[in-house]
């Protein structure tokens, strides 16, 4: 008996925005896994995917919308108790990893291995979503190798990474591969509009502003504090007279991106802090004591090395996101030279932007784009942030003398 081959796109999927092959795969694999519960074929499903796509495009919302149509009765009706928890983490049978806090260490991974062997407790399926794959490190990445290789018949591993380059080759061979685009700025501003309420022109300015990151889309769109850190920082080089002006002007630039990376790091912190406390029974006042204190102390250390490493880490991730906005700042800037008629993702500093192109010309331009992307590298490979971003500055103010220096290198 042969069933139609049409696949029904349940609710869950509304919130994964311009990916309708994705979804269209998705959706299949979750019908044809109703077919395999059934001791039916279901080539559309497999036990491991690995799902890549650029930040903001979506990819943890489309392993977590994954997950909840495997486990909601109705494959991802979106409305019932299993559809709005099992996204946040709230169904048994739904695990979801972020590899930034807690639970990313090899002991973890291995934790991870043995629940993947557990059969689920409510739904047919127990499903795993490791979200920022690219972050476990590669022992994390060993321990899971036999699982993801060999998994027990109800265990789902959904793995996600901005590219597959960012992934072990064994990894790669053992999962089925989906990449996500890039969402269109209408589609961002259709979401922003329809989901969040936004209004209409703070949309489509919050969409073009961040060039397809959904999640950069929400913040700008919602939070005043985001607007203004994207101001100045595009502001910082309209005034670049002289090198005390571009070493000023990278202190901003890096001492904003530090106070906002703070701000999430602070709150993720505490979050930890009281869990192990929690973990270890400890309340405020209690005195510890004996080979308990010993342990207690051990995880204070490890949870503090963990937090430090990922406070560092949003810091280049905050910078980056600036370096990002200039980038989309000099893309404008080389099509007001070349006079190309493409929307500017700036449109609202166009007269600016005018006065800043007709000091330069595109050959400029360029070269500062890929200053800029040299930059993004050398933050993400652990320079510090204020001498590349004073460096970047500096050959922003004089593209030419930078590309001579540069070639006599
Ligand atoms: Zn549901």
């Amino acid at each position: 008996m042969s069933k139609s081959t049409a696949v029904e796109i349940t609710p869950i999927w509304n919130s994964l925005v311009g990916q309708s092959e994705i979804v269209a795969k998705l959706a299949k694999a979750v019908s044809d896994a109703d077919l395999i519960r059934l001791g039916e074929s279901g080539p559309g499903m497999t036990h491991a995917w690995l799902i890549t796509g650029p930040p903001g495009s979506g990819r943890s919302t489309a392993a977590t919308a994954f997950a909840a149509a495997l486990v909601c009765p109705l494959n991802g009706c979106g409305e019932c108790q299993v559809c709005r928890m099992s996204p946040v983490g709230g169904h048994p049978d739904v695990q979801i990893i972020t590899p930034t806090g807690l639970s990313y260490r090899v002991e973890d991974a291995r934790e991870l291995v043995r629940l993947s062997s557990l059969a689920p407790i409510e739904s047919p399926w127990r499903v795993i979503v490791v979200e920022d794959a690219d972050r476990l490190t590669v022992q994390a990445f060993d321990s899971l190798l036999k699982s993801l290789e060999e998994p027990t018949p109800h265990t789902v591993w959904v793995l996600c990474a901005p590219s597959v380059e960012d992934v072990l080759p064994t990894i790669i061979s053992r999962t089925r591969h989906l990449t996500l685009r890039t969402p269109t700025t209408a589609d961002v501003r259709d979401l922003l509009i329809n989901s969040y309420g936004v209004d209409p022109a703070m949309a489509a300015f919050a969409a073009r502003a961040s060039q397809g990151h959904i999640g950069r889309a929400r913040g700008l769109a919602t939070e005043e504090q985001a607007r203004m850190r994207r101001q100045s920082d595009l502001r910082t080089v309209f005034n670049l007279r002289d090198v005390p002006t571009c070493v000023v002007a990278a202190g901003e630039i890096v001492k904003e991106a530090t106070s906002a990376a703070n701000t999430r790091a602070d709150l993720l912190d505490t979050k930890e802090d009281e869990q192990l406390k929690l973990a270890f029974g400890i309340e405020d006042g209690t005195r510890v004591t004996g080979s308990s204190k010993r342990t207690v102390d051990a995880a204070k250390k490890q949870l503090l090395a963990t937090q430090k490493t990922r406070r560092k880490r949003m810091v280049r991730d905050e910078v980056d996101r600036s370096l990002v906005d200039l980038l989309g700042l000099y893309r404008d800037i080389l099509m007001i030279q070349l006079g190309s008629s493409l929307e500017l993702i700036n449109q609202e500093m166009r007269p600016q932007m005018e006065q800043l192109a007709a000091r330069g010309n595109a050959a400029d331009s360029t070269r500062i784009l890929e200053a800029i992307e040299l930059t993004r590298a050398s933050v993400q490979a652990n320079t510090p942030p204020q001498l590349a971003v004073e460096a970047l500055m500096i050959m922003i103010k004089d593209p030419q003398l930078a590309s001579v220096h540069m070639n006599m290198q």
